[in-house]
């Protein structure tokens, strides 16, 4: 099984870099993090080792000045938004949410990526914004799911009027036997990291790869995780087919 692990050199680019509003315009950088709000509690098992739990203990955050970063910028980037917190939790208004949502109506050369755990208000935020107008066709929302109890969140995000879906099944902590991909149009997996990482299985991730050949879903294998790595397999070949088409020969 380790041998089928194939190494992609279009490996989905992980390397952060970090929000500041100094930030320039750098056409060789694929992607930026804007982080508008800080902080955010646990809400389900995969937020046990959250980087944005430290931003708990502060208060909640919000930086309005950061919106202005993505109008600095002419080249096109992917801009993942909020990785310090979840946009969608209680606090946040629904106000600041449009105020978002206006700057990604306004820079069409960007496209943006949301992911909540907190998916039944993701749809209702968007419910109302339906009524009003197109969510914008630069936006991916997706949802975060580590266990089979939390497949739900996929049925929830597909309520909404939107055709650009994407799952990250991270950190993956079971199979998730009864998840449905139809009309998600990519998921990335991973298993947990850092010490103590609570074990994961290979055939987890195998599941989740046969599921997105079904639904022409793209798969992406971002890392097998602490514990499998532990384990002696090499995590640094990864199945990736995102850019490719999907049960490409990778398999
Ligand atoms: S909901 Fe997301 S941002 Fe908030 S603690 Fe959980 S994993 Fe972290």
């Amino acid at each position: 099984m380790k041998d089928l692990l194939v190494a992609n050199e279009k490996c989905w680019p992980y390397m952060w870099k970090s929000p500041t509003i100094e930030i320039e315009d750098d056409i060789e950088a694929p992607y930026i993090i804007l982080n508008p709000i800080e902080g955010c509690k646990p809400v389900s098992e995969g937020c046990f080792r959250c980087f944005a739990k430290k931003y708990n203990q502060v208060e909640n955050l919000v930086f309005y000045e950061d919106l202005e970063i993505p109008y600095r910028i002419n080249s096109p980037k992917r801009i993942y938004v909020c990785t310090h917190a979840d946009l969608f939790q209680k606090w946040v208004s629904f106000s600041f949410i449009d105020a978002l949502l206006e700057v990604i109506e306004n820079t069409p050369q960007h496209r943006y990526y949301f992911l909540t755990r907190h998916v039944n208000r993701m749809e209702e935020y968007f419910k109302r914004y339906s009524e009003k107008k197109k969510i914008p066709s630069n936006v991916e929302l997706g949802v975060s799911i580590e266990l089979d109890k939390y497949c739900w969140r996929a049925d929830v995000l597909r309520k909404i009027d939107h055709e650009y879906f994407y799952v990250a099944a991270e950190p993956l902590l079971g199979q998730l036997d009864t998840i449905n991909l139809l009309n998600i149009r990519w998921l990335i997996t991973a298993g947990e990291f850092g010490l103590n990482s609570r074990s994961s299985a290979l055939m987890w991730f195998e599941d989740l790869r046969k599921k997105c050949i079904k639904t022409g879903t793209h798969f992406i294998l971002k890392s097998l995780g602490n514990y499998l790595v532990s384990q002696g397999y090499k995590d640094k070949h990864l199945y990736n087919t995102y850019y490719g088409e999907v049960g490409n020969g990778y398999l």
